[in-house]
């Protein structure tokens, strides 16, 4: 790359488009920004540079926009703030990729029908990542654009992890295990041994927990088994997603509370997790701010289901090194990460109470100098893992093209 050349980054949800322009071979981070509140109340747009000075702010008080408008506003904004710097490609984080992408794509009409396909698996998340895809498609044909999955870093896993004991004409429609958040675990792997060179062939549980949340066994830096499956309400409690219900209750739903499918689904992935059990909010701040009782249990219930994964998990390891907090509730909240680890003395984990609520930011070890498990903190960054599959994709296809060049006979 040169050093202008830059990479934009797209991690586009139901409610918000994050964008975030990484610059140069290092791929330094230059500007970062959302539009937030899309398509309800007042949609909202801010930006900061890499120094955290804002460099944009606007909001809409007619009427919010849709991605597709929030993609041209960002257009606009990018132009203006580009700086002489030329965008080499626009990488999206992608949910899921299903059996056939497991590798970053480039995004052509194509891919985006086939990824169309799987939105049934992921009904929160993968319309709201392609909507962004198909606006700049339509706006700007000619900027490449590729996909990167999270559910790729886990399609290595053992078959033994993948599966469910199902029939095989069931599982060969591709109902099996996928695993998700896989951006945020490959960049947790690659940046524990830049941490700590001792830790590259480590037996780690990372546990990213944000408003989804899920953990993820990774030995010597691959995925061998991770809390979500074939869709991403599998798991731990999130902030509305339920988690791991015993199949046996949808059923019951169905037959005996007469819910439809899109009642069902409502009700697993929007009324449920901490501000089903809380009955107050889906924001960790706000229940461990409240006395309320629910708040207390929601709380409870989810640091009880962590630890359970965290057995399971260590088990499909054959024993635990390492275990890692990332997303927003694993690197802010002391409380939860002490309750965790609290509860995981068994495995040999030993805190140090004072760093953990002292946190210096950054990449930080927790641990005791005693533990037998070292506990880290490593801040969640999708993006840049995604700006860095965008840049190796981007290098080798031109490199593809120039060879292909090349190897072109005289005519
Ligand atoms: P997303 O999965 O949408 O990217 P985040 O990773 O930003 O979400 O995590 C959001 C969660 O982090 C919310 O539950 C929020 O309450 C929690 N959180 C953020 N800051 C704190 C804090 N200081 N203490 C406790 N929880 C926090």
């Amino acid at each position: 790359m040169q050093a202008k050349d830059c990479i934009v980054v797209i991690n586009a949800g139901s409610s918000s488009i994050k964008f975030s322009l990484f610059e140069g071979d290092a791929l330094d981070l230059a500007l970062k920004g959302k539009i937030e509140n899309l398509y309800q109340g007042q949609s909202r747009f801010s930006a900061v540079d890499a120094t955290g000075a804002v460099v944009g702010e606007r909001s809409w008080p007619e009427a919010p926009l849709d991605h597709a408008q929030a993609m041209a506003f960002l257009i606009g904004f990018a132009h203006s703030h580009l700086d002489g710097r030329k965008v080499v490609a626009i990488g999206h984080r992608i949910v899921h990729g299903g059996v056939d992408f497991s590798s970053p794509i480039r995004l052509d009409a194509d891919a985006l029908a086939r990824l169309e396909q799987l939105v049934p698996l992921a009904p929160l998340h993968q319309p709201h990542n392609l909507a962004p895809v198909r606006a700049m498609m339509a706006l700007a044909p000619e900027v490449v654009q590729v996909g990167c999955f999270d559910t790729a870093f886990h399609a290595q896993q053992p078959v033994l992890a993948q599966a469910f004991a199902l029939p095989p004409e069931i599982t060969e429609r591709g109902v099996r295990r996928y695993g998700f958040h896989g951006l945020s675990y490959e960049y947790i792997a690659q940046r524990l041994p830049q941490a700590d060179p001792r830790l590259a062939n480590a037996r780690v549980v990372a546990a990213h927990l944000g408003n989804g949340a899920s953990m993820c066994a990774i030995d010597s830096g691959r995925s061998m088994a991770s809390t979500m499956g074939f869709t991403a309400v599998d798991g731990l409690p999130m902030g509305t997603r339920c988690g791991a219900v015993d199949p046996g209750v949808v059923l019951y739903l169905m037959q005996e509370l007469k819910m439809d499918a899109a009642a069902i689904q409502q009700l697993l992935y929007q009324q449920s997790g901490l501000l089903g059990v809380s009955g107050i909010s889906s924001d960790m701040r706000t229940l461990e701010q409240s006395d309320a009782p629910r708040a207390r249990l929601a709380i409870d219930l989810m640091v009880y289901r962590i630890g359970r994964e965290l057995g399971s998990l260590a088990a499909a390891l054959g024993g635990l090194d390492v275990l890692v907090f990332s997303g927003g509730i694993g690197e802010n909240s002391a409380a939860l990460r002490a309750a965790v680890c609290a509860q995981a003395q068994w495995l040999g984990v030993a805190l140090d109470p004072e760093l953990n609520r002292a946190l210096p930011a950054g990449v930080v070890r927790i641990s005791r100098a005693d533990s037998k498990v070292a506990v880290w903190v490593v801040p969640a960054n999708e993006e840049w893992m995604i700006a860095r599959h965008t840049q190796a994709f981007t290098l080798a296809s031109n490199q593809a093209k120039i060879r292909g060049l090349t190897l072109m006979p005289p005519s």
